[in-house]
């Protein structure tokens, strides 16, 4: 597939890049900050830079970009190499903290006070957005501008000594106050924040801004191509600034693409935060959020999430992509992967009155028609068999094929059966329905005498194994829209739904976590890896079976 479709801009620059000689390789790097949890948004990012590599023979870099330490933690670290990996992108020994450079970009700091380019202010945060001016207006020049380079050099050695307090000095490029981009109106490049950081501990109580520091350390792993999303488009000026005033002999270039959005879905870290802060979901990997973990837990394998990055396709603009988009691309992998098994979600008793008591057959079922390597299974037959309430009716409605007094249907892998009765408790509830089977119309026994319309699917009542099941809808309250006024998650009160009475095949009840099936009739399910114990899974299901989505045609 991968060599069908066309090149798409970033190509386009890289391949004419590497024709102009403007470089001889490629080498990107995805740089995260350890945060949070990455989302499916992030994959994007990461399948891109990690394909392009690929695609070039070039390298790619897994970098944190750990300049901020009031948010950063170890935990997040570990998250997101897992994440990474399990997505297949592969670092390699490629593994860079931004922290690890913190000496030579304190050094080139000092090199660009030397050239001139840079000062220290006194000016305080308040003050430097004052005078840094407007849209329309012209910023105002920081009185400390002129110092000679002996006092700034003086000054940035004491602030990294510790001698003044957060926020009482800062560094600043000395580009042009006059700008029409606001971003070059002489931004500060280190600030003073007496802060234990997790990787270098007290060692600064200074740190590089976000714009100053990932051209720098882009350009100290001799990245080529410096992939980010279109937010920082207006920063790309400043970026080369960078990289040129530093004087890097094979400076790094910026690329921008548009982020991936899902409609109606939460992807801000912030607002997820918020969510495992108060307990509204169960931690970073709640399978109803679009986090890597949450999504690697909920039972998505990487080649789904692969599928769907591609379709959504990496452009210039940005555009909103459909849940229903990223269901069908594991849909479509599960229904090649997965064996497909019988599990009843909420059961009642079929009784098969003229089965003889405490007779047992085994029947011969295939694990998956669509896919021979995944074998066949043998399944227990008998007397007592649970199946879905819904399969059952006592007054059923057109169009009903499926079990109603006098109806016969296929029990699905067994024989024809017909309803003759049923029997129900004082509250008007179905507690058994009675059937008898057909001895002749045994599947597989090439019985054509008469067909029925519907096939329902059952498991042995005294074998079966009961377990909880977890059906998922949309976290967010879809009608009122994805946040509220006050800027939260609107919450779907019925995003969760718990199955405790499942019963299952025997055949699944050892399955180990992340392993996922096609429950039939009732979608695509995954031994959640928290929850379960041995012999006791716990499932979450994946996706339903049907959808009304259609690829979008090329
Ligand atoms: P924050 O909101 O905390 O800045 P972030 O999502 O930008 O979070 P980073 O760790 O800075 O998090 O992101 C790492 C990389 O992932 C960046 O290069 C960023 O541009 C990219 N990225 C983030 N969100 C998306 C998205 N929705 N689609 C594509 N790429 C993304
Ligand atoms: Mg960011």
């Amino acid at each position: 597939m991968m060599e069908e479709r066309s090149k798409n801009f970033i190509e386009n620059e890289i391949d004419r890049d590497l024709k102009e000689g403007v470089y001889d390789t490629v080498k990107t790097r995805f740089p995260p900050e350890p945060n949070g949890y990455l989302h499916i948004g992030h994959a994007k990012s990461i399948l891109l830079n990690y394909g392009i590599a690929k695609e070039y023979g070039g390298s790619f870099n897994l970098r944190f970009d750990d300049t901020n330490p009031t948010k950063e933690r170890i935990e997040f670290v570990e998250s997101i190499k897992e994440d990474v990996a399990w997505l297949g992108a592969d670092w390699e020994d490629r593994l860079f903290f931004a922290s690890d450079y913190f000496g030579q970009m304190y050094e080139t700091a000092r090199k660009l006070i030397q050239k001139g380019k840079a000062y220290v202010s006194d000016l305080s945060a308040e003050e430097i957005k004052e005078y840094r001016g407007t849209w329309n207006e012209p910023g105002k020049n920081d009185p400390n501008r002129d110092r000679s380079v002996e006092e700034n050099l003086r000054l940035f050695e004491e602030m990294k000594e510790g001698k003044y307090q957060d926020g009482e000095k800062t560094l600043r490029a000395k580009i042009d106050m006059a700008s029409p981009n606001m971003n070059m109106r002489d931004p500060v490049i280190y600030r003073v924040a007496h802060l234990s950081h997790h990787n270098t501990g007290d060692a600064w109580c200074i740190y590089p801004m976000y714009d100053y520091a990932h051209p720098m350390e882009d350009a100290i792993e001799g990245i080529t191509h410096s992939l980010c999303t279109l937010e920082f488009e207006d920063h790309r000026p400043l970026y080369n600034w960078v990289v040129e005033e530093a004087e890097f002999a094979h400076p790094p270039r910026q690329i921008e693409f548009a982020k991936l959005f899902l409609r109606n879905v939460v992807t801000g870290k912030r607002y997820i935060k918020k969510l495992v802060e108060d307990g509204t979901v169960d931690g970073w990997d709640d399978p109803r959020l679009v986090s890597i973990a949450g999504l690697r837990r909920r039972g998505y394998t990487p080649d789904a999430i692969r599928k769907f990055v591609e379709l959504a396709g990496i452009s210039k603009s940005n555009a909103t992509a459909e849940m229903d988009m990223l269901e069908y691309c594991v849909r479509e992998d599960l229904k090649q992967k997965d064996k497909r098994v019988m599990a009843v979600l909420d059961p009642v008793k079929l009784i098969i009155d003229n089965y003889p008591e405490g007779k047992s057959e085994m029947l011969s079922a295939v694990n998956n028609p669509e896919n021979e390597a995944l074998g066949s299974r043998e399944i227990e037959f008998g007397r007592e068999l649970w199946i879905e309430r819904e399969d059952f009716m006592e007054e059923p409605p057109k169009k009903y094929y499926r079990l109603y007094p006098g109806n016969e249907v296929r029990l699905m892998h067994a024989y024809f059966v017909t309803c003759v009765g049923f029997e129900k408790d004082g509250e008007g509830k179905i507690t058994a329905v009675h059937c008898t089977y057909d001895p002749e119309t045994k599947q597989g026994s090439g019985f054509e005498g008469r067909k029925v319309k519907g096939t329902i699917h059952w498991v042995k009542a005294d074998t079966a194994v009961k377990v909880t099941a977890r059906l998922y809808n949309n976290i967010v309250d879809e009608e009122k829209g994805v946040y509220n006024e006050e800027g939260e998650v609107n919450v779907n009160p019925d995003s969760l739904i718990v199955m405790d009475q499942c019963m299952i095949e025997p055949s699944v009840k050892d399955a180990e976590p992340y392993e996922s099936f096609q429950f039939v009739r009732n979608g695509f399910f995954c031994v959640d890896a928290k929850d379960s114990r041995p012999g006791q899974p716990v499932f979450n299901r994946v996706v339903s079976l049907k959808s009304s989505y259609k690829l979008p045609s090329a």
